[in-house]
């Protein structure tokens, strides 16, 4: 376990390899089910409905023409943002998979392209919720077509998938308290909004950090008390206004 556990880290870790390789290189993985075998492989999924969610939700439907989707490496989406290299996505949804039960609600901040907000809707199911909240309105457009176009295409027309132009620092109040809730973007300081709609009992994951970023584990317990421990470092664009991701050089 701990040999896995460091394992997992020491590949999540990797804010090089994020940017220009990840744990495979070109070629080697070129299609959707041999990318989720790979990371199987490496340890990264160890959850079976993990990896069920990662090969129905075909990955390359979300990442923009011209990408390689099925590499380990982070995509640019435009707008100055990525969608997250795949053992990235990977080792969120198996932080998150408890909290991600049939019928429970999670909450995807910096949606960008929908993947992720994609596969909580096949986890958690028609009885659950899906929501994702993202600023920048040209991604929500694109990432609902996308989402029309996979597995999680039902979940949009039963309601049970929904995705929202909105400042994702003050979460998405409508829907909350949330099972779990994922921050796509890294923040400064976690923000209050989201730990106030934690459930109890719920987790949330998000990077913090500007240069040197961490991806922190917050678990809200039964009582209320949060507790918060460092996963592994890593690098993420970061959660901020719309104004000064568009002018980001
Ligand atoms: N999980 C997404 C990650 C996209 S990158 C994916 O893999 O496709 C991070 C996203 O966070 C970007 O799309 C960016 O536009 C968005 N973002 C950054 N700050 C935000 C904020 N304050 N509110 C909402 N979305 C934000």
């Amino acid at each position: 376990m701990e040999v896995l556990r460091s394992i997992l880290s020491c590949f999540s870790s990797r804010s090089r390899a994020q940017s220009h390789h990840g744990l495979w290189s070109s070629g080697a993985s070129d299609k959707n089910k041999s990318m989720v075998e790979q990371l199987q492989r490496y340890g990264v999924i160890r959850s079976t409905k993990v990896a069920e969610v990662m090969e129905a939700i075909d990955r390359g439907l979300f990442v923009p023409p011209g990408g390689t989707p099925y590499h380990d490496s982070p995509m640019p989406i435009g707008y100055n943002a990525t969608i997250s290299a795949p053992h990235m996505h990977a080792a969120c949804l198996e932080l998150l998979e408890k909290n991600l039960q049939p019928g429970m609600r999670a909450l995807d901040v910096g949606s960008g392209t929908g993947y992720l907000t994609a596969c909580f809707a096949l986890m958690v199911g028609p009885e659950g919720r899906a929501v994702g909240v993202e600023h920048i309105p040209e991604l929500v457009a694109t990432s609902i077509e996308n989402i029309k176009k996979s597995a999680a295409a039902p979940h949009l027309n039963d309601g049970s998938l929904s995705i929202h132009v909105a400042d994702g620092r003050e979460g998405w109040p409508e829907l909350a308290p949330y099972d779990a809730i994922h921050v796509g973007a890294a923040a400064p300081q976690i923000p209050e909004a989201l730990i106030e709609q934690l459930k109890p009992g719920g987790r949330m994951v998000i990077p913090v950090g500007t240069v040197f970023q961490e991806l922190k584990v917050v678990d809200k317990k039964l009582d209320g008390t949060v507790g918060i421990r460092d996963e592994t470092s890593v690098r993420y664009v970061p959660l901020t206004s719309k104004e000064s991701q568009l002018h980001a050089r």
